[in-house]
């Protein structure tokens, strides 16, 4: 499988606004407009530096995944999100290493496909895989 790039870095927080300041303030980096990514029930923002990306993702409903993340480890590190040419071709290579998605397929929040890998099969680390 090759992949092509690591596309964002995610960081779950209950308040898209402080965190984004506190990222800001520190590293002067800002952030766009928000979006909600319905499939994943989830509020996001994305900061862009030298073509690199952060994402801050929060809930958008209390019974959004990241809300019961948020609810047992507090903001912090959520997931690398790694980008690929293509997303079917890469899960079905996966599934044969014995790793398969959490979910299906779904829409990000630029339209992008992507789809979560089991975590308990990374190492531990919550692996998106987006589609170029
Ligand atoms: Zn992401």
């Amino acid at each position: 499988m090759k992949i092509n790039k690591i596309d964002h870095i995610s960081i779950a927080v209950k308040d898209i606004s402080t965190f984004g300041k506190i990222f800001s303030e520190l590293f002067g980096i800002s952030f766009g407009a928000e979006r909600e990514v319905p499939d994943q029930k989830v509020k996001v923002v994305f900061g862009t530096f030298n073509g690199s990306k952060i994402e801050l993702t929060a809930p958008a409903s209390p019974d959004s995944p990241i809300a019961k993340f948020l609810e047992k480890r507090g903001d912090g590190l959520h997931h690398i999100c790694l980008e690929v040419d293509n997303l079917e071709k890469c899960l079905q290579e996966l599934k044969q290493k014995g790793v398969e998605p959490l979910g299906k397929i779904s829409t990000g929040s630029y339209g992008k496909k992507i789809v979560f890998l089991d975590f308990k099969k990374t190492g531990g680390v919550l692996i998106e895989l987006k589609e170029k």
